[in-house]
């Protein structure tokens, strides 16, 4: 069976559905904002790097106003540092930063299961067996769009509880994952299966809450334990090396 991942360079921010509302244009601020929310975790602008107002006002041909709320909301999600008297910078989460994000996503994830479970009616649960079907299909042919379905897999979950900020929490405790996992994460690596998602579904319809919340805890230990895991692997002498020697040519 393909998988497919959370390990996401571009995937857990999908466009994002306002059941019942219609979608609005998004204003120039979101624009920027989800520019470089892309850029930080698909890692084209490194962890730790400035991000000055006036450039990114200058390359999106906006206000510094407006990057400077672009900013703000990126340090919000825990994608950007301000620092005062000195600027905004790409977050650079250390390792143990990054553990404790997971354990957030886990307690996070299974409050949402643990409501689901039972609660779903005939059109959710439609949905999400045509959202697995999807993730399948992509899997097979085209890994970007299988990463980007299965960071959406989760966040649709949540909004199915309909509680806003259990939705609000869970999309920035994802995007941070996102970017922990492309900082320690191996590259394009696939670390999420879709058939614990499909596992998962079947236990929420089921109404079992409490296999359902093991299964889910069992699904995100997966993804940050091989991503986390692996880091703490003593490095080669010639990655060491070569991290060293790209520092001379920086300095
Ligand atoms: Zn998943």
């Amino acid at each position: 069976m393909p998988k497919a991942a959370d390990h996401n360079p571009s995937g857990t921010h999908p466009k994002r559905r306002k059941t019942g509302t219609a979608m609005k244009t998004p204003t120039r601020t979101e624009k920027v904002h989800e520019a470089l929310r892309q850029a930080i975790i698909e890692q084209q602008l490194s962890p730790g790097a400035r991000l000055p107002e006036d450039m990114i006002g200058d390359s999106f041909g906006t206000s510094r106003t407006i990057a400077r709320e672009a900013l703000l909301r990126l340090s919000v999600e825990g994608l950007v540092d301000l620092m005062p008297n000195r600027g905004a910078f790409v977050a650079n989460p250390t390792l143990d930063e990054g553990r404790d994000i997971f354990v957030v996503r886990r307690g996070l994830e299974r409050m949402v299961v643990l409501q689901l479970a039972g609660n779903l009616n005939a059109t959710q649960i439609t949905e999400l067996r045509r959202m697995l079907d999807d993730e399948e299909m992509a899997g097979a042919r085209d890994e970007r769009e299988a990463i980007r379905l299965a960071g959406e897999f989760h966040l649709r979950l949540a909004e199915m509880t309909g509680n806003k900020l259990l939705v609000r929490y869970l999309t920035e405790t994802v995007s941070r994952c996102s970017l922990v996992l492309t900082i320690y994460g191996r590259p394009h690596s696939v670390d999420c299966g879709i058939d614990e998602h499909r596992q998962i579904i079947e236990a929420l319809i089921a109404g079992q809450g409490d296999k359902a919340a093991d299964l889910m805890d069992h699904h995100i230990e997966q993804v940050a334990g091989r991503a986390l895991l692996e880091s703490r692997k003593p490095k080669s002498v010639q990655d060491v090396l070569s991290s060293y020697a790209s520092r001379l040519s920086q300095g």
